[in-house]
């Protein structure tokens, strides 16, 4: 059975780091590590849990300051959308200079695009392409989980006045790609509690009408 816990490892930003794992073939992703976290680290050990990869929904520092530090603990792969690979080695683009601590990560392993499959053992987990908070942003589905980055928060969308950033591509993106989902997909963003699509179709104010 698939199961998701956040761990907020950057008190200040409130990223919502996300593992995900399956409980019968113990094999994880983890995705958007916020910072290094030694007791992360031991939790995964603990269970026993195999991380395949780490994945990042944007390019973001506060989503990406603990790419390496986990990479050199697991040497799994880094994935990031094709669009946002570049934020990960310039840390004027991941805009870590900009909020106070100037960080970069290893470069991506792998260079994801809309569509592809990321394998978690047996599990297939699906990259949605949702330009608009970054051009490479990207949304996660499995089953009816759905990691949705700084794409599609509780009652809000991800900010657009950082370079980069599109209003109106972050609407579509949310319409076209993320509303056409059942109604009881649960929604895991990147800051803040969990929703689902059908409370986010009704209630968003971003996305009414
Ligand atoms: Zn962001
Ligand atoms: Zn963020």
């Amino acid at each position: 059975m698939l199961k998701i816990e956040s761990f907020n490892l950057l008190p200040s930003f409130m990223t919502n780091t996300w593992l995900l794992w399956n409980d019968e073939t113990h094999y994880a992703l983890l995705i958007d590590p916020a910072a290094p976290d030694k007791k992360l680290i031991e939790i995964i050990k603990d269970n026993n849990l195999q991380v395949t990869a780490i994945v990042n929904t944007h390019g973001h520092g506060d989503h990406i300051g603990g790419n390496s530090y986990f990479k050199d603990a697991f040497g799994c792969p880094i994935m990031i959308h094709e669009d946002d690979a570049n934020m990960l080695i310039n840390n004027k683009k991941n805009l870590s200079e900009f909020m106070g601590t100037p960080m970069t990560s290893y470069p991506a392993d792998r260079l994801l695009k809309d569509n592809d499959i990321i394998e978690m053992g047996p599990d297939k987990i699906r990259v949605i392409h949702t330009p608009g908070h970054t051009p490479g942003g990207i949304c996660l589905l499995v089953d009816k989980l759905l990691i949705s980055g700084d794409t599609l928060f509780e009652m809000s969308i991800g900010r657009t006045d950082f370079p980069g950033g599109n209003h109106q591509m972050i609407i579509d993106s949310i319409r076209e790609k993320l509303f056409v989902l059942p109604d009881d997909t649960v929604v895991f963003p990147g800051h803040g509690p969990r929703t689902s699509i059908g409370m986010e179709k009704q209630n968003n104010p971003f996305l009414r009408g």
